[in-house]
């Protein structure tokens, strides 16, 4: 069987107990050099084979789950974060539906819930945003026109960029064309819950500058929007006058 883990946003306490427990007991491990810290690794027992994606491709991949598969092997598939997200996941689901290979998938700690901990932020502040959108700026994946950065940013919600730290200079232009302003509140976290994170905060009309000027350009988040402010209203489920379906308001 292949189980698809999400190894976490990089701190190897940061996966999941069953996720943990995949990676103790697998036989074959994929996992995604580029970005999954390698001391997760260490949860494996002896003598299980390790592969690493970064110099693979796909049909490769494949291969190696075949292979295992045939000789009544476990194989953990480990992707940072969660694998839902920008985890081309599907892909390698299809082949092994087609192949008649059983999988399961073991979700993670995304990168964007540990930059909000290192950024001790709320993304859903009441009263000034309840959406958070999570995209990408295009690279040599596009971006479907429907979903252009401009047209994202005329939401002005609550906004995570992943995959986009190598172009803030476009990134800038495009959220400044939408309802974003120069000085509304934004942040680049790179590793986050590594041991080398860092956390920039500023301004739109600063991104590009903040990212230069810290020599950032890839595995980081950017984030956007009010909610890095100091504006909000109180929330309703913990009102004192609010009566919810556990507790009578006054
Ligand atoms: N599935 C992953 C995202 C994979 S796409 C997740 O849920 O986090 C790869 C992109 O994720 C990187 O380009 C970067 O934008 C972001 N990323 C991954 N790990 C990160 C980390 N520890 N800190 C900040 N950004 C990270």
């Amino acid at each position: 069987m292949v189980h698809f883990v999400g190894a976490g946003s990089g701190a190897p306490d940061l996966i999941t107990l069953r996720g943990m427990r995949l990676l103790q007991q697998a036989d074959v491990v994929i996992y995604a050099g580029s970005l999954v810290n390698p001391a997760l690794l260490e949860y494996c027992k002896e003598g299980t084979k390790i592969h690493d994606s970064a110099r693979m491709h796909l049909e490769e991949v494949l291969t190696v789950m075949e292979e295992a598969e045939a000789a009544g092997r476990d194989t953990v598939r480990l992707h940072t974060g969660d694998p839902s997200i920008y985890g081309a996941i599907r892909e390698q689901m299809d082949i092994l539906r087609q192949k008649g290979i059983a999988f399961d998938i073991c979700p993670g700690v995304s990168s964007m819930s540990a930059a909000a901990a290192a950024l001790e932020a709320e993304y859903t502040l009441p009263e000034v945003s309840q959406t958070v959108i999570i995209s990408r700026i295009a690279g040599r994946t596009p971006v479907p026109d429907k979903e252009a950065l401009p047209k994202l940013a005329g939401i002005g919600a609550t906004l995570i960029l992943f995959l986009s730290a190598g172009k803030t200079a476009e990134v800038q232009k495009e959220l400044l064309q939408g309802a974003y302003r120069e000085e509304t509140p934004c942040a680049i976290v790179y590793k986050a819950s590594w041991p080398q994170q860092r956390v920039l905060r500023g301004h739109v009309g600063e991104l590009a500058r903040m990212a230069e000027e810290n020599g950032i350009r890839e595995t980081a988040l950017i984030i956007v929007g009010d909610i890095l402010g100091d504006d909000y209203a109180l929330s309703k489920l913990y009102d004192q006058h609010f009566t919810t379906g556990y507790r009578k308001g006054s």
